[in-house]
């Protein structure tokens, strides 16, 4: 029951630390060995906000990104611009030891150029612009993401649009991109996106 057994980068150990987080919450310990395991697994999370899930998903993207990498290489799509700046306050403070880390938000009011390419290596976003970014515009190439995560799915399919965008950005997602959705509830409408978003037998936890 502690982040040392989850051999994790010293960087983001340090990073954990340094957020004064000292053992692993409950959904941390039950899904962190899972989310890290090689080859990656997908998942499907039931669980709330105050359970640590946010860091969670964060560690994941954190022990997956590669940071001599110059391009995206992982997308949290939240329902919000609050959500998705929450989370990637929590990114940014977990990932701060991780040199050169970049990260960039998807979110109304972030301009880019035509033709421009993203140099982050994580991107936060909603949906909307999201969908722009990557299959409008092309600021982005989504068959490069290797850890795609939608967080408060349950909030997600209640916005008009958010679904349908949800799922044609998983769609442009190569087959072995490790993909999370976490949901604060699963009842029947959650569960057929979850099923229809999160392919290849993914784990469930509840
Ligand atoms: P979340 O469920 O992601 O909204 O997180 C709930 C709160 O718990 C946040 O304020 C986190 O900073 C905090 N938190 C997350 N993981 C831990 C941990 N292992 N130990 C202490 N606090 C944590």
């Amino acid at each position: 029951k502690s982040f040392e057994a989850l051999n994790l980068k010293k960087e983001i150990l340090d990073g954990i630390y340094a957020m004064h987080y000292n053992t692993p919450s409950k959904i941390q310990e039950t899904a962190l060995p899972t989310l890290l395991a090689d080859p990656p697994v997908n998942m499907i999370a039931q669980s709330q906000s105050g359970t640590g899930k946010t860091a969670a998903f964060c560690v994941t993207m954190l022990s997956r990104v590669n940071t001599n990498n110059p391009w995206p290489q992982c997308l949290c799509l939240a329902p919000t611009y609050e959500l998705a700046l929450q989370i990637g306050e929590n990114v940014e403070q977990m990932g701060k030891f991780m040199k050169d880390l970049k990260i960039t938000y998807a979110v109304r009011g972030e301009k880019l150029n035509r033709g421009e390419k993203l140099d982050a290596h994580l991107i936060i976003g909603t949906p909307g612009t999201t969908y722009d970014w990557a299959l409008k515009f092309r600021f982005f190439d989504l068959k490069k993401i290797c850890v795609f995560v939608l967080d408060e799915a349950d909030v997600m399919i209640a916005t008009q649009g958010h679904q349908d965008q949800s799922i044609r950005i998983q769609r442009g997602l190569k087959r072995d991109c490790q993909m999370l959705l976490f949901s604060a509830t699963y009842d029947d409408t959650v569960m057929k996106f979850a099923q229809a978003v999160i392919p290849n037998n993914p784990v469930v936890i509840k």
